[in-house]
């Protein structure tokens, strides 16, 4: 087994110093994932930078977005109050993932940082171009049940794992980022890059650059939003399909209408397409279903997962329903 040299630091900048003199070096937060990762071997860097010290644990609201900072914990995030009013897509996202245990210790930056549950990409001895690029997708011609069936590419199909980062697409949320060059912000749509020819490259993330915090707009559709997730097991589960829905009813008929997938996409999938379907008009049954047609445009479902392009659009007309019942 390999030596992995270990530092902790206590603030951003001391973050960043360490990174300038260890490239290579990984950072480490709640390490729910990264640990298991740097077991089995996936990750092998030469240094790990223990960011968990850094002060970044505040939710504050302010006039016009909530900032809540990178270390926030999981379960923190998700029991606020703040956020349960504010953004109830949020904690119910949060919530739909994983154990109280793993909320206890999962940070906000890492989860929206978490990587894939594509088996292939934790076992070393299959092709899989994210964790050894040009080795091939085990996964494509394989056992592919939970991967995606939108914005795959012949080289990747793996799902986005997190829940929360479906939550924050649908609430157009901004990430605030510090790096070697300053800082600076990416809106979520914006963060994660679907696999194309380099699978490997998850994010826009510059190299050395880390999670500050997460800006959430106060729009007039947070408050009514809703998520709905369905997945083999009620508790400790990734998504199948998942829908995070944001949207105003003004005199009976959507408004600033917000729709994102999970379990299908390469990436926190945003489904403009729908959205404008639901835009102006009265909720019915027979506009869920139409909006949630227009959701899977494009799909391109796999020998194991066809199942996934009915189950997001029953997904999705439930959360649709969920939201235009009166509160
Ligand atoms: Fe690897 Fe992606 Fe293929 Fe899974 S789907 S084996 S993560 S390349």
């Amino acid at each position: 087994m390999k030596d992995i040299a270990y530092t902790r630091v206590e603030s951003v900048g001391a973050a960043l110093d360490s990174w300038r003199r260890h490239p290579d070096a990984m950072y480490l937060a709640g390490g729910t994932t990264m640990v298991d990762l740097l077991r089995e071997g996936v990750f092998m860097p030469e240094t790990v930078i223990d960011i968990s010290g850094l002060p970044l644990r505040e939710i504050r609201v302010d006039r016009e977005f909530t900032r809540v900072g990178a270390m926030v914990a999981n379960s923190d995030l998700a029991w606020n109050p703040a956020i349960r009013t504010l953004f109830p897509v949020i904690s119910q996202a949060v919530l739909a993932g994983a154990s109280g245990q793993i909320r206890n210790m999962a940070s906000t930056g890492g989860n929206l940082l978490q990587r894939t549950r594509c088996p292939y990409y934790r076992d070393l001895g299959a092709a899989c171009n994210k964790r050894s690029p040009g080795s091939g997708c085990a996964a494509i011609g394989g056992f592919n049940r939970s991967h995606a069936i939108l914005g795959g590419s012949e080289h990747c199909i793996a799902t986005h794992p997190s829940d929360l980062a479906v939550a924050l697409t649908a609430l157009d949320a901004r990430i605030r980022v510090a790096g070697p060059d300053g800082e600076r912000e990416i809106p979520i749509t914006e963060f994660y890059l679907p696999p194309g020819d380099t699978p490997q490259r998850e994010t826009t993330l510059e190299r050395g650059e880390l999670i500050l915090a997460v800006h959430l707009p106060h729009a007039p559709s947070a408050r009514n939003s809703h998520y709905f997730k369905v997945r083999d097991r009620q508790s400790f589960e990734f998504a199948l399909a998942s829908s995070a829905v944001a949207a105003d009813l003004v005199e009976g008929k959507f408004a600033h209408v917000r729709i994102a997938l999970g379990g299908v996409g390469t990436v926190p999938w945003r489904a403009r397409a729908a959205e404008r379907v639901l835009e102006g008009q009265a909720p019915s049954e027979m506009l869920f279903a139409g909006a949630a047609a227009e959701a899977v445009t494009g799909a391109v479902p796999r020998r194991h997962n066809a199942f996934k392009t009915t189950l997001i659009q029953r997904t999705l007309a439930a959360a649709l329903r969920r939201l235009a019942e009166p509160s």
